[in-house]
């Protein structure tokens, strides 16, 4: 198992972040930051100021995008500087840009979410354009988390509610693990299932306030944090990704990724496979849309056609997954039988 050594969540804790690493380790003298250019005009000064008290050197990258040609360009630069650690602050694409170069110069990392968008935010998993697998590839846990509860709530709601989305899969994920383990006699880790369902049982319960106020920002970071320690336990995507998150890849891959966010997609997804389950697929969509969470294809500008599509090739894009769709062999005619049945077309 891999888990993170120090997690803070809280009120302007990103002041704190200079004793936040001397606690982890005091020996760290020098860091090296990757962020978007958004995130780091609006809390650059206040980092600063917070390395400086606790005499810690920064170096900062700005990154552009996503791909692994960014990761190989920044990589080289900051092997360079020899840095004690890596940070990486921002909304997903920072955090896993920054979780893959930790990785490949062996480093440890600290992850700082500006948004509350998924669960990549504490899992040792990331995923970056660029790589012939659509899913994502497994690194080292962070071993430091840093929310700011204030900083998150600034960001657009949308991306809260796709977070939302993001945690309601874990439903699907864990029946499709837990009929890997019936079926095909893989490894069921009870306790990693057990905490991933919980993250997303407590949106199920709590979709109605959890936009409302700040406390609504804590828990769904909390548990989006929580999913992602659950798949360190598990040491692997397996009790936060299922048949929900292969359409969501399914899609991105057929439209080129102008296909919504991945919560939201994945929000989708699930309703579509809760409804193969025959679980309760109509309390799902109620709760996404207690969370302002597309329920509909449409409002992600996804046609009747791209649902259908993605449906058909979803298991492909990662064979050796085993889920509901590796047993349900749909054609044509019932995955538009069954997205329709779902209400998502
Ligand atoms: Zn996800």
């Amino acid at each position: 198992m891999e888990l993170p050594r120090k997690i803070l969540v809280g009120d302007n804790v990103i002041s704190e972040l200079g004793n936040f690493i001397t606690d982890i380790n005091n020996r760290i003298s020098s860091v090296v930051i990757i962020s978007g250019e958004t995130v780091r005009n609006k809390i650059e000064d206040n980092i600063k100021k917070s390395f400086e008290k606790s005499h810690i050197s920064n170096y900062w990258f700005t990154r552009k995008d996503a791909s692994f040609e960014t990761v190989s360009r920044i990589k080289i630069e900051i092997e360079e500087l020899k840095p004690d650690i890596i940070l990486g602050i921002g909304g997903g694409k920072s955090v896993d840009v920054g979780k893959m170069i930790a990785y490949s110069i062996r480093k440890s990392f600290i992850s700082i979410p500006t948004s509350a968008s998924h669960d990549g935010i504490s899992s040792p998993f990331v995923s970056l354009k660029g790589s012939n697998k659509p899913h994502s590839i497994k690194v080292n846990t962070p071993i430091g988390i840093l929310a700011d509860i204030k900083l998150i709530s600034e960001a657009p709601p949308r991306l809260l509610s796709s977070g939302c989305g993001d945690l309601i899969g874990k439903l699907t994920a864990v029946k499709d693990w837990e009929l890997a383990r019936d079926d095909n006699n893989e490894y069921f880790g009870a306790y990693s299932a057990y905490l991933a369902k919980l993250s997303a049982d407590i949106i199920m319960n709590k979709s109605k306030e959890l936009l409302l106020n700040e406390y609504g920002v804590r828990t769904i970071i909390e548990a989006l944090i929580s999913a992602g320690v659950a798949a360190g336990i598990a040491g692997s995507s397996r009790p936060c990704s299922g048949s929900e998150h292969l359409f969501s890849h399914a899609l991105e891959y057929i439209t080129d990724g102008n296909c919504g966010l991945h919560g939201e997609r994945v929000g989708l997804g699930t309703i579509i496979m809760s409804k193969l389950y025959g679980m309760d697929f109509e309390r799902i969509i109620a709760v996404l849309e207690n969370v302002k969470a597309p329920v509909k294809a449409n409002q992600i500008n996804l046609t009747e056609k791209d649902v259908v599509q993605s449906l058909l090739i979803a298991q492909d894009m990662r064979p050796e997954r085993y889920t509901i769709l590796s047993k349900t062999k749909l054609d044509k005619k019932s995955a538009y039988e069954l997205a329709k049945s779902a209400k998502v077309i």
